[in-house]
């Protein structure tokens, strides 16, 4: 891509709405912007990011046996009179009538719908597990939208659902999910820790919320430091083989979140210089919810023995949006966003020094083609722009690494390549910079 030719507002100022540095930073790099409170535009380089996270988080799902499909957004309030939520969620529901009258909302969760489906289809114990998710907008009409993205109205979230035959099973589920999140939050560079959360409205015994530790956090926790160190599960765990040795080694050092902290365990438990308390960022829940919407929407199978019995289901919310602010809370300096390559919205970036010298401007062409070619997503900072400003500009927008190609250099047949995470800088030549970031 080249810059001439890319949309990237960028703003010059520090926004004053803006409270905490992710939202700062993403008005500042022009990644989104807000179009009603809590309600945003995503434009191109905030969508490149979006869109990176949601293929992290997709990609784990899919590798631990979850099944995607697409849910819409409106949904019908019978269904979720069903389930008895409809009057129980409160304001935070957007209800929405069409022109025949007829009550809809648009979906804050998708429990009932997913339930809905499931019960349409599903009559036997012999087709289950089954595990079904989606990534959509959801609509909360939060109180209080603040920080930007992390607490938005309109927002998206990846929801899965599970169905199993018995406690055991839905379990199982459980694990694996747990287990997914685990490695969906490590490849983006984040250590997102499963803390024992309350299960709040959508029901049920069993839930961990997984958070990141930030100080702009809104969920204050105590945990013990040791879990900020555990073994992350590598690719090929076998989803379908035990999973609790890795759900044990999680669980049992103290992480919990302020709705459930006890104190006097806590201090039992973890040594003094151990004990973290600060504040972290949910940027997923899983839940074991057991029958509460099966036995309220007659979800039934057949077991083994020919008898129908409720599903016990569980649901595993991803805050996909929330992810992009939350990241940049973990990753960035005074200069601007430092994106963990992952997620990054382009590997690297070519800052020409001087446009318009031939040398140069031949040099910058050339390495862009041969990125490309390599399938490496590229910036080309092709702008008139004085050296300065791209400089700033690319420590702004965070590219990880960056490629400063200018006459000094190219004389002695060298480029320099900076590092956004750590700052090193070394002086390669073009082919040894393409191997490097290739
Ligand atoms: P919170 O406690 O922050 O209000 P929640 O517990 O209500 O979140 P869940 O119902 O667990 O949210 O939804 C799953 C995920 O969706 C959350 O873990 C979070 O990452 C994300 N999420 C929830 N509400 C918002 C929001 N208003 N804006 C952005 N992301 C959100
Ligand atoms: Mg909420
Ligand atoms: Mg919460
Ligand atoms: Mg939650």
């Amino acid at each position: 891509m080249r810059l001439s030719r890319f949309f990237l507002p960028i703003l010059k100022e520090n926004p004053k709405e803006a409270e905490i540095v992710s939202h700062r930073l993403m008005l500042r790099a022009g990644m989104m912007r807000q179009e009603a409170a809590g309600i945003y535009a995503w434009l191109p380089l905030g969508f490149r990011v979006l869109k990176k996270i949601e293929q992290i988080v997709r990609e784990e799902q899919d590798r631990a046996g979850a099944l995607e499909l697409l849910m819409p957004t409106l949904q019908l309030a019978d269904l979720w009179r069903e389930s008895g939520r409809y009057d129980a969620y409160g304001p935070e529901m957007l209800r929405i009538a069409d022109r025949h009258k007829r009550e809809l909302l648009y979906g804050p969760t998708n429990e009932e719908m997913i339930t809905e489906i499931f019960r349409a289809y599903v009559k036997s114990y012999r087709n289950l597990p089954l595990n079904l998710y989606h990534i959509q907008w959801k609509f909360r009409d939060e109180q209080r939208p603040r920080f930007g993205v992390m607490r938005g109205r309109e927002f998206l979230m990846k929801d899965a659902y599970s169905f199993d035959i018995d406690e055991a099973a839905a379990r199982r589920a459980y694990n694996k999910m747990f287990v997914a999140y685990l490695r969906t939050f490590a490849r983006m560079g984040l250590k997102a820790i499963p803390m024992r959360a309350e299960t709040g409205p959508i029901g049920g015994d069993l839930s961990h919320e997984f958070i990141v530790l930030a100080e702009t956090g809104e969920s204050g926790v105590f945990c013990n430091s040791d879990v900020l160190n555990l073994p992350i599960p590598p690719d090929d765990v076998d989803y379908d083989g035990d999973l609790t040795p890795i759900i044990k080694q999680w669980t049992s050092v103290y992480a919990a979140t302020e709705d459930v902290h006890d104190a006097a365990r806590y201090e039992s438990e973890v040594p003094a210089d151990k004990r973290v308390n600060t504040r972290g960022i949910e940027v997923g829940q899983i839940f074991y919810f057991g029958t509460k919407y099966s036995d309220a929407m007659k979800a039934l199978v057949a077991g083994p023995d020919g008898v129908d019995v409720p599903i016990h289901g569980g649901s595993y919310g991803v805050g996909v949006s929330r992810l992009v602010g939350a990241i940049i809370e973990a990753c960035h300096d005074d200069a601007g966003i430092k994106w963990p390559e992952a997620v990054a919205p382009f590997t690297a970036v070519i800052l020409n020094l001087k446009q318009g010298d031939a040398a140069v401007d031949g040099a910058c062409e050339k390495l862009y083609g041969e990125l490309q070619a390599k399938g490496v997503d590229v910036l080309y900072d092709d702008t008139d722009q004085r050296a300065g400003a791209k400089f700033a500009a690319a420590d702004l927008i965070g590219i990880p690494w960056q490629i400063l190609v200018g006459p000094k250099g190219l004389a002695e047949g060298k480029l320099e390549i900076k590092r956004r995470s750590d700052g090193s800088r070394e002086n390669l030549s073009p082919a040894e910079v393409v191997a490097k970031i290739a």
